[in-house]
């Protein structure tokens, strides 16, 4: 990697518990990858997230299956009234709700999930996910309650942290599962099909090690795929872009359609959706100079995320001692 650049982009809302989405740029023969593991996530975790940055900065994508991608529109743990703006607004048929949200009530997340069915109308597809925000006997309490309000569920997103709960929660309620931080941060993913604890797996293409990495998962899963953001920006979403392209079959709009949750962009053209889709990118999008500068990191953030970068460069080169294996526990520090 010749080129590394580090930026700073501040949300338009706040999701998962932060207000500035950081990353880093490297450019490589074929253009740009983006590295940007949440700021939480040690070592270990980055290192798949760099794996990822690499392939595509190198162009090794698959050969695209699709020309484009239809997305669901991201609702955060918002009010009723700027949730139904949010969908309103989208262009989207399928919509993913945050619900269980820490500090706030069942009432809150009724109160959306009612807006936002009247957004959408009765034929579009709502989801929600609960960032492994309840246990079993609490997800098994709310999800049919969610599932009236809301008009009826797509899918429940990751209702419990721990995958024994969700292969419990599925088989007591009627509402599919989905799973993501017991794919994406497991210590085994495919614990999640062994146990049948999920009808849906999200696939997240940085935490996962790339396109090529997910396919494989995709195949040995054995479960339909819904491919999502990290919050990434328009580099990573095409990314996520390159999997969604190339999975065999893609029967869920995915979750690519976050830039509208960054205040700001590194392209010239941000990927957001027109009429629910994105188009699909023959190659890494090109970046803007000017927006590199004007999205520049502060000198002690830069430093940071370039000691960081070093590092998880030396330890997935070989070149130090791995570190412990991380992030085994799902929850609600493993958002989104
Ligand atoms: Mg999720």
């Amino acid at each position: 990697m010749t080129e590394v650049r580090v930026w700073s982009i501040p949300m338009t809302t706040r999701f998962r518990g932060i207000t500035v989405r950081e990353g880093v740029l490297l450019r490589g023969a074929a253009g740009w990858g983006e590295w940007s593991p949440f700021v939480e996530y040690d070592d270990a975790e980055a290192a798949a997230w760099l794996r990822c940055a690499r392939e595509t900065a190198a162009g090794d994508w698959p050969a695209p299956l699709r020309t484009q991608i239809p997305v669901n529109v991201t609702v955060p743990a918002v009010g009723p009234e700027q949730a139904h703006a949010i969908v309103a607004g989208s262009g989207c048929s399928t919509a993913k709700v945050k619900v269980a949200e820490r500090g706030q009530t069942r009432a809150d997340d009724l109160a959306r999930l009612e807006a936002v069915r009247d957004a959408i109308g009765a034929r579009g597809r709502v989801r929600i996910d609960v960032n492994g925000g309840w246990d079993a006997d609490e997800a098994v309490a709310a999800i049919p309650v969610l599932d009236r309000a809301a008009g009826g569920l797509e899918y429940v997103e990751q209702p419990c942290a721990d995958v024994e709960d969700l292969a419990r929660v599925r088989r007591r309620v009627g509402v599919p599962i989905a799973a993501d931080e017991s794919i994406r941060r497991a210590a085994d993913p495919y614990r999640v099909r062994e146990l049948e604890a999920a009808d849906v797996a999200v696939l997240k293409v940085q935490p996962l090690g790339g396109v090529r990495a997910c396919l494989r998962i995709a195949e040995d899963i054995g479960l339909p795929v819904v491919v999502s953001s990290a919050l990434e920006s328009s580099v990573g979403i095409a990314t996520g872009l390159a999997l969604a392209a190339a999975l065999p079959e893609l029967p869920y709009a995915c979750g690519l359609a976050t830039v509208n949750l960054l205040a700001d962009d590194v392209v010239a053209e941000p990927l957001r959706p027109r009429d629910g889709v994105l188009p699909v990118p023959a190659v890494p999008p090109a970046v803007l100079p000017e927006a590199l500068d004007r999205l520049a990191a502060a000198a002690d953030r830069d430093a940071h995320w370039r000691a960081r970068l070093a590092r998880v460069a030396a330890l997935l080169d070989g070149d130090a001692p791995p570190a412990g294996q991380a992030g085994q526990d799902a929850g609600q520090d493993g958002r989104p």
